[in-house]
């Protein structure tokens, strides 16, 4: 059973540990901008070193070293915790809280201190206690986070979420054990609390390595998917996947027998902008074009990149007259909005074409087919217009 001595499992948490560190330090050097993963190598790394000093204080004992060993550990776990808060887009550190966990620490510093230093005779169970409760708090700040985030497999999220939940329920429990059981102390010095207490700590550090590594991978795998779905200039889908929306759109309307309906935009006299100004100024107008129009779009509707400067917006739900309304809104709002690039003024407009699809009975070519006709006819009527398409033409 030499395997399962103190010594063995704190130096097995050391290793795993810092291999988690390398671990991260590779996602990073690879991919610089998942969030949160600093963090989680720091704050491991504060762990790593607080197992360390453990293992020296097992043999040396010098009662500073306890301290500052588990002072460490728990600094750790406060750094995930805010790589965490980072991964859920907030901010790193909210104040109150900070405020909380520093005002815990310090008490639980002295607090430490005091039990080392006092010939109780259970202070080493009392000190063991202390150290569990504090570490199951931070299990528990920590699992509320994770199960905050949204992700695109749930089964990540809520495994990863119960697994250190689990984590702390241990902590809690072994803390109450030492507390109630007055012969803990024996149990201690014959290592068997520690033994339990290391082989657990040594699982649940592999099964949350695993999980961090889940959610960097779930990360990065939306990051390639949206790559994939987003036009890079101007944040609207791209041709293929605004398409594949729309027939979707178009399956729900015939199911539920609402109307859709589509706009067709184009920029007007587009060339000229680029003409006059350079190609990088027609790339930050379409950048421009592309954010007005999404600051205006009801939540639900769709922007997509159709041509080089041309879009379509998709409205879901939404039957000719009012279609024709948001139509017009938008040429209103990208006439009226202030386009300046290097102290140049740029005065933009759009003609917009719309057609709708009654019931989704339209396939979506016929659908885009009619909002274009509609376009060109606002073209040809001297642009900065809407047009509706009709069977007249
Ligand atoms: P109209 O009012 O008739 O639409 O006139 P227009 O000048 O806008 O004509 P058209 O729509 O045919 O112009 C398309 C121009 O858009 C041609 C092309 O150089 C430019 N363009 C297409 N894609 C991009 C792009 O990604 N960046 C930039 N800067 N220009 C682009
Ligand atoms: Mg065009
Ligand atoms: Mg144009």
């Amino acid at each position: 059973m030499g395997l399962l001595h103190v010594p063995t499992l704190i130096a097995v948490n050391c290793i795993l540990l810092f291999m988690a560190v390398v671990t991260y330090l590779m996602i990073l050097k690879w991919n610089p901008d998942v969030p949160g993963v600093r963090h989680w190598a720091v704050g491991n790394l504060f762990q790593a070193f607080g197992f360390l000093l453990l293992l020296s204080g097992t043999t040396l004992r010098p009662i500073f070293t306890v301290v500052c060993a588990n002072a460490l550990i728990i600094i750790g776990y406060y750094t995930i915790y805010m790589g965490f808060r980072i991964y859920r887009g907030k901010t790193a550190i909210d104040k109150p809280n900070l405020i909380l966990f520093l005002v815990l620490l310090a008490l639980f510093v002295t607090a430490l201190i005091n039990l080392t230093h006092s010939h109780v005779m259970n202070s080493l169970a009392l000190r063991s206690s202390l150290i569990s409760m504090v570490v199951a708090c931070m299990c528990f700040l920590i699992a509320f986070e994770i199960a905050g985030i949204p992700l695109h497999d749930r089964f990540i999220t809520s495994g990863f979420a119960v697994l250190i939940t689990l984590h702390g329920v241990f902590n809690l429990i072994r803390s109450a054990v030492t507390l109630v059981i007055p012969d803990t102390r024996t149990l201690f010095e014959g290592g068997g609390m520690g033994r339990i207490a290391f082989s657990e700590s040594v699982m649940a550090l592999f099964a949350l390595t695993v999980g961090y590594v889940l959610l960097i991978s779930d990360h990065l795998l939306g990051q390639l998917r949206r790559q994939a779905e987003i036009d890079y200039l101007t944040n609207a889908f791209n041709d293929r996947s605004f398409i594949k929306r729309a027939e979707m759109a178009g399956g729900s309307a015939r199911r539920d027998g609402s109307t859709v309906s589509l706009i067709s935009m184009d920029l007007d006299r587009f060339k000229k902008i680029n003409d006059t100004y350079g190609h990088a100024t027609g790339d930050a107008t379409l950048r421009h074009f592309s954010s007005v129009i999404t600051n205006n779009l009801r939540p639900g509707d769709i922007l997509g990149r159709v041509g080089g400067e041309e879009f379509m917006v998709l409205l879901p739900e939404t039957e000719t007259p009012e279609a024709f309304d948001i139509a017009e809104r938008l040429r209103l709002e990208v006439e009226q909005s202030v386009m300046e690039i290097e102290k140049v003024r740029i005065n933009l407009t759009i003609s917009l074409g719309v057609s709708s699809a009654p019931r989704g009975e339209k396939p979506f070519d016929r659908l885009a087919k009619e909002s274009d006709i509609a376009l060109y006819t606002a073209k040809k009527g001297g642009r900065n217009q809407v047009a509706v398409f009709s069977t007249g033409g």
